[in-house]
This record gives structure tokens, sequence and C-alpha cells, in this order.
């Protein structure tokens, strides 16, 4: 190939890189992002559609919640990665307001595209955006109320607010309830605001019965029953012994064979092997406890000696559920049988068996330490039940943020819309092109009740007209009302959401937008194939 001989091309990256550059680059990047929000957009507000999400396995899911859908979706696109991620980053720290989060994302970018065509500079738009960011939270933050433990009634709006909508929403006044007792319960007050820790509400699921039957039970539920009948199925005043090792001599982790021939070699080998079950579950015995909780296997001969000595046990409990119950009974997890001490025990009321629907559950009551609860979901199927802990997720979430922050604000499109209309004054105060962009900010701002109007089959421009009328004469929460396609008082109506559901929102949504739209090369490599089994010559990772 002999082309021109004075112009020698130079590569600096692989053949099979492919490079997209300058208005084409930021083009591709917000349509992607755009797509994105856009799939989600049917979902928001209590009159939004579900989606069913069908996987590669012909697993279904059936949900109305942002991040779910999105993570479903396993989307390719890195710039719909990094949207999807804004959801994610709300799922975090608040728990709610995911849908939200990703609908605005997507309309800040659509109204950065109109800007770069009128020739806007994106570094311009991107200080644009952040300007406007920043007034936001100050703006949200002097319109929020403030709400306090005592306030439960406000509570239960913020959970019922977030249910509404989802699959549960047959039971939401109970769900609401069941969660702001659930969070009450668990909540500390440190030094003026509370501490909430969340991993103290377990959520456990059973297939079953209905909605409405889902329970706050005070304490510990673990869908386990005692391993050998011979056990109580009630232990009061109980010693729990958490252990997270086998107890069994045979470990299926190592494989080790022993092959004997000779019968009698057999039965030594056998009567060894009871000998030493026999000691490791002595030393269960001499440890006081009468409940032991094992994460792993218990074997056929110890659950013989351990019904012998009345031990309810269990075997093969999550992980995560041992540590919830190292918290809750004050006990500490024991690795080494011959390491126990009396106050490594931890403490509960009663250990009880009880049947819910047909199946037996555990029940650990009367903790140590009060603080862990265990919301039983019910529900006629799993894909309900699926919803009705997704629903009880962002409730928990919500009214958590509501109570550590002491901070809310009413929904319905209020807020957005009061963004919108002080973003815009503060636009006029600016001088420079900067002002455009804040203005596009603003503008943005009112996707979120225009689309709440659209899922309700509510005529936008009608309402928004309305909404916009209303917050010019001073009405800081006036929103959608869905059903009936009027304003209403957000407030007064009870919707009312934790300041934090906003503030993340936006702040993400905005920092997003701004690291879109600041990207103006993308250089992405081929893709290599990861070797499907690791072995040796599989590539470099082989001898991780
Ligand atoms: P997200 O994932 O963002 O939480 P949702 O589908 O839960 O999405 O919708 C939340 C939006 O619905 C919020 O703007 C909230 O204020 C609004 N909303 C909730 N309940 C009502 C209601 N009863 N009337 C009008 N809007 C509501
Ligand atoms: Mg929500």
């Amino acid at each position: 190939m002999m082309a021109d001989a004075n112009v020698q091309p130079i590569f600096i990256l692989a053949n099979d890189t492919k490079r997209t550059k300058g208005r084409e680059a930021q083009r591709m990047n917000i349509q992607a992002a755009k797509l994105v929000a856009e799939m989600v957009r049917t979902t928001l507000g209590p009159k939004g559609m579900d989606k069913m999400i069908v996987d590669s396995l012909g697993d279904i899911t059936v949900t109305n919640d942002g991040v779910t859908i999105l993570r479903e979706m396993n989307i390719e696109h890195p710039t719909g990665k990094m949207v999807v991620e804004i959801a994610e980053t709300q799922e975090d720290e608040v728990g709610d307001g995911t849908t939200t989060a990703v609908v605005l994302a997507g309309e800040l970018l659509k109204r950065a595209e109109a800007l770069l065509d009128q020739e806007i500079h994106p570094t311009i738009i991107a200080k644009g955006y952040r300007l406007a960011n920043e007034k936001a939270q100050e703006i949200l933050n002097k319109i929020a109320e403030n709400v306090k433990r005592e306030e439960r009634s406000m509570l239960l709006k913020v959970a019922t607010t977030a249910t509404t909508g989802k699959g549960a929403e047959v039971a939401k006044d109970h769900l609401a309830d069941l969660v702001v007792s659930a969070v009450l319960a668990v909540a500390e007050r440190e030094d003026g605001s509370y501490a909430v820790d969340k991993d103290a509400i377990k959520i456990e699921k059973k297939v079953g019965s209905s909605v409405e039957q889902s329970e706050l039970i005070n304490g510990i539920v673990l869908d386990k029953e005692r391993v050998h009948p011979n056990m109580p199925r009630k232990v009061q005043g109980a010693r729990i012994l958490l252990l997270d090792t086998a107890l069994e001599i045979r470990n299926t982790e190592t494989d080790a064979k022993i092959t004997i021939t000779d019968p009698e070699k057999l039965q030594a080998f056998l009567d060894m092997e009871e000998a030493m079950v026999k000691r490791m579950t002595d030393k269960v015995v001499l440890s006081g406890a009468n409940v032991l909780i094992c994460q792993k296997g218990i074997d056929d001969i110890a659950q013989h000696f351990l019904a012998k000595a009345n031990i309810l046990a269990l075997r093969r409990v999550k992980k995560s559920d041992i540590e919830r119950l190292a918290k809750a009974t004050g006990a500490r997890i024991i690795s080494n049988l011959d390491d126990i001490a009396r106050q490594d025990l931890g403490a509960a009321g009663v250990v009880e068996e009880l049947k819910v629907g047909d199946e037996p559950m555990t029940y650990v009551r009367e903790c140590k330490h009060p603080r862990a609860v265990t919301l039983l979901a019910r529900g006629g199927t799993g894909h309900v039940i699926a919803e009705v802990e997704r629903a009880m997720e962002d409730a928990i979430g919500v009214v958590t943020a509501a109570l550590q922050s002491g901070k809310v604000v009413a929904g319905a499109g209020a807020p957005e819309m009061e963004l919108a209309r002080q973003l815009r004054s503060y636009a006029n105060a600016l001088a420079g092109r900067e002002q455009l962009a804040v203005q596009a900010f603003a503008d943005a701002m009112e996707v979120i009740p225009r689309t709440l109007a659209e899922n309700a089959g509510i005529d936008p421009i009608d309402a928004m007209t309305e909404l916009k009328a209303a917050h010019g004469k001073g009405e800081k929460w006036a929103g959608i009302n869905v059903f009936t396609g009027k304003k209403m008082d957000a407030w007064k109506q009870g919707i009312l959401e934790p300041l934090k559901i906003k503030t993340q929102a936006v702040s993400s949504a905005a920092e997003v937008a701004v690291m879109i739209l600041r990207i103006d090369d993308v250089i992405s490599g081929e893709r290599t194939e990861r070797p499907a089994q690791k072995g040796p010559g599989a590539g470099p990772e082989a001898d991780e």
C-alpha cells in the first residue's frame, strides 16, 4: 500500500479501536442517556405503568421500581451505564426516587442538546448546570419543612407516598404502619438527630396468604425449622450459641477419600467418627447453650446428640442472619468449638418454631438488645411478595431519610415546579451565556410534574399552565392531582417525601449530565472475550 510518500500515518491506537469525536460523540452519548431515561419514564408516579422484564433464563420480574428495571435490563452502552449508576446511588443513599433521578438526568441532557445546537459551548453549559444545581440545593433546603419522631402521622404519609403506585398498593396503609413502627424501633437518638441502622430491620418473605397479613415481629424470624423432631419446639430463657463452622466430620469442602476394604476396619472407622462428632457435640452441650444456630451443616449423629441434650438447633442459616442475631442477642460468633466461653452466648426471651401458613419458621424474640425487628412479607405469589419487599425497602429508605435529616417536602411535582420558578428568577439575575444554561436547567425540572400528568392520561399543557400560575401566586406545594387532573395542595393531601429524595436526585442528575457533556472523545477498544474457565493456559488470569 503506497500512499503519499511524504505523509507517514502514525498509529497510536490498536487497529480495531473505535473512536468517535466532537459533536458526534456528544450526540451519541446524549442519545444513549436519553434512551435510558425514556425507558423508565412511563413508570413514574402513582399512575405509572409496570414493566415486565424477562431475563436470559426466563425468570420474570414485574416492577415499577426504576432501579430494579435498569438493573435487570443489562444496559451495555457506557453512557447508558452512567445513567444506571444514578439510580444505584439514589437507591443506596435514599432508597427511593430512582426514576425521578434518571428522568431528570435525561431531561437535563435533552435541554443541553438544544443549547449545543445553538452553538453554546459544552463547558458553558456545564458551568451553568453546576451553578443551577448549587442554587437548587439551597432552594430545596429553604422550602422544606421540619418533621420529628413524635409526628408519626407525618412519617406514615412519607411511607405511604413511597408505596403508592407499587404492586403492593392495595395494602399501602398497613405496610406504611409496619414500616414506620420498624424504623422507629431501631432508631437511636444521637446528639440531636436520629441514627437508623437499616440492617437491624430484616425482611423475611413467605409466600401464601395476602399482603394484608404481612406483619412486624419484634425480634428475628428465620425461615428454618429445627433439625431434629425430638428437639424442643420452644425454648424459654434461650442461651444461644452462634456457630459459623460445620458440626460434622465429613467436610464436603475437602474431598479426601479413604478406601477401606476390611469390614472390621470400617466399623472401627465409623465408631471413631461417631466418637469425634460426640466430642464436638459435648463441647456445645458443655457451653451451657440451649439453642444452637449454625451457619453450616449439622451431621445426623450430631443432631441426635443435640436432641438428646434438649438443644434446639438450626443449620445452614444465612450469614447475614447470623450477624444480625449476634447484634440482637449479644452473642459472639464462634468459629472454633474449643473457644467457647459462657459470655459468648447470646440471650433471648424465647426461641420458638411456629407455623406460618403451612411452613415452620423460627422466631427469636425478646432479644437482649431489642433493636432488631423483622418485617414478614406475605403475598399470594412470589412475584407479589418480591414487589411487596421492594415497596417495604423504599418505604424504609424514605422514613429513615425523613427521620435522619428531620426535613420533608411535599411531592406530586410541587417541589420541582417551585424549583423551576425560583431557578428562573435566579437565571434572570445572571449575566453571560450561563444564563441560558440555568434557564434550561430550570425548565428541565418541570419534566417531573409533566410526566406525572402524562402517565395519568392528563393533558400536560393545561395541567402545567395551571400549576405555573399557582406557583406564581406563592402556592409552593401546588402539585398535580393525578386522579382528577386538577392542581392540588400536595402538602394538605399528605403526599410527603423526605427532602433528601429531591436533593440527591437533582444533584446526581446534574453531576452525570455535566460529566456526559464534557466528553468529546470516545475511544473504545475491541472487547476481548474473557476465557470461560480459569485454568492453566487460560490467559494471564490463570495464575491469580
Ligand atoms: P421514583 O422511583 O422516582 O420514586 P415513583 O414511581 O415512585 O418514582 O414516583 C414518584 C413520584 O410520584 C414523586 O414525584 C411523587 O411525589 C409522586 N407521587 C406519589 N404519590 C402521589 C400522589 N398520590 N399524587 C401525585 N403524585 C404522587
Ligand atoms: Mg418511589
